[in-house]
């Protein structure tokens, strides 16, 4: 269908095919050829300097939704939800650590850290949103496929709201607090022999079914909540665009919204200029960047292996969405290794910041934007921090305590016995520790 009269506040259309659905058609895909959907807005009834003042307005204001990083930007993210399901999350900090822009080679290099969200990744801002439209819609059950952050922050957000949620996780490799807080939360956690793709597939197939309200970020309405990382940090900034947005990238979901935010941003007049993109996969799960490499001309599977567990991701469900994001913003995509990712992340935990071993991709990214002379240092980058350090302390210990041979950054615990000599011993042959 299309809508030929008064446009609603906001609509779903077909990437693929144009048909468009209305705002509260719980379907997760195009009803006419299975395509990714996407969230429309009517463009806000107000200038951009009325938009502004808003979103000035409520900042560091009220409690409960008012305070929420995301729906502070309600009128650009989902202007008809009435009712909102909350934490709040979102205000999350932009930091500068000197020692990063020498690791870096980047002149002001800033880091938004989205591990400061309730349950300490970003996924908070897309789940408030996610929620809210499934208490919109009247579902009494959610789901979704994750490598751990997704089923994190769902277990939290449907408890808030009294729904049932079902997450799907790999057996192997999730990440110690993620399946922590999963359970904690009390979700219903399926622990499937397979990996994440595995489980996106069953997730789908299992929603179809069930009539369980699907979250992954296949979920258009997540990514209107991701897009407040953008506008938030865009607010920070005092609407001043930076050079470029660096991020990690693993389902696309991210990428996705990002371009979104700054293509709406831009039309409504919020930012004058764009910033680019620039993508980072892991080495051992870059279909993305293997089809940028390629002009995209073809999309690629692999099977994914990283010690990134957050981005160990074979078959990207937003494929499509990204594209069009990277392409918009002249955007990068990039590839680091696990070693690569592991001494950037030394280098973002050694700083006092820390972060999970997926987020220090957007860290390695940002130096190889220098290293390779696509970034001057005098140019100003904004690295996400997606995730918070204690997601996986399985890999820190790893890192500093076992991986031989020793990393430059590892930081090896001593034991000793309980002497002063002891300790006298082991500090007159520490070699100082450098910052
Ligand atoms: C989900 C996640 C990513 C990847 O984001 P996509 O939208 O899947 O590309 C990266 N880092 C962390 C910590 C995540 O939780
Ligand atoms: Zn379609």
């Amino acid at each position: 269908m299309r809508f030929e009269t008064e446009r609603p506040a906001s609509w779903q259309t077909c990437l693929a095919c144009g048909h468009e659905m209305t705002e509260t058609d719980p379907h997760p895909r195009c009803r006419s050829c299975g395509g990714l959907l996407e969230i429309r807005h009517r463009a806000p009834d107000l200038t951009p300097a009325e938009l502004l003042r808003r979103f000035t307005e409520r900042r560091g204001h009220g409690s409960g939704a008012t305070a929420s990083g995301v729906w502070r930007f309600r009128e650009v993210v989902l202007p008809s939800a009435e009712t909102v399901i909350s934490h709040p999350e979102g205000n999350t900090p932009l930091l500068h650590r000197p020692s990063l822009d020498r690791w870096t080679g980047a002149g002001n290099l800033l880091l938004k850290h989205e591990g400061h969200n309730p349950t300490g990744s970003f996924k908070d801002r897309g789940m408030t949103v996610g929620v809210t439209q499934a208490r919109r819609i009247g579902a009494t059950a959610v789901a979704c496929a994750s490598t751990g952050n997704t089923s994190a922050s769902l277990a939290a957000y449907a408890s808030q709201a009294g729904m049932a949620a079902l997450v799907l996780v790999p057996a192997e490799g999730i990440a110690l607090g993620k399946l922590a807080q999963s359970l904690a939360y009390g979700a219903r956690t399926l622990l499937v022999r397979g990996d994440f793709d595995d489980c996106l597939r069953l997730a789908e197939e299992a929603s179809a079914k069930l009539g369980v309200y699907l979250l992954n970020s296949i979920n258009p309405f997540r990514l209107e909540g991701q897009k407040t990382i953008v506008l938030e940090l865009l607010q920070q900034l005092f609407w001043q665009a930076p050079d470029w947005i660096v991020l990690p990238a693993g389902n696309l979901g991210n990428t996705s919204a990002f371009g979104k935010a700054l293509r709406e941003a831009r039309e409504w007049g919020l930012i004058s200029s764009m910033p680019r993109l620039a993508a980072v996969q892991a080495a051992g799960a870059a279909p993305f960047a293997r089809s940028f490499d390629e002009g995209f001309t073809r999309r690629h599977t692999v099977k994914a292996d990283t010690v990134a567990t957050a981005i160990r991701i074979g078959d990207p469900a937003s494929y499509d969405r990204a594209v069009r994001a990277i392409r918009e913003t002249d955007g990068v995509v990039l590839t680091a290794d696990d070693a690569e990712l592991l001494d950037a992340k030394a280098a973002v935990d050694a700083s006092g910041v820390g972060c999970e071993p997926a987020s220090a991709a957007s860290v390695a990214g940002v130096r190889q934007l220098i290293r390779r002379g696509l970034m001057d240092p005098a140019q100003q980058a904004v690295a996400v921090l997606t995730g918070h350090i204690l997601k996986d302390p399985g890999i820190l210990l790893r890192y500093h305590r076992e991986t031989e041979p020793r990393p430059a950054g590892a930081n090896r615990p001593v034991e000793i016995d309980a002497t002063l000599g002891s300790i006298e011993a082991v500090l007159r042959a520490a070699t100082p520790v450098s910052p």
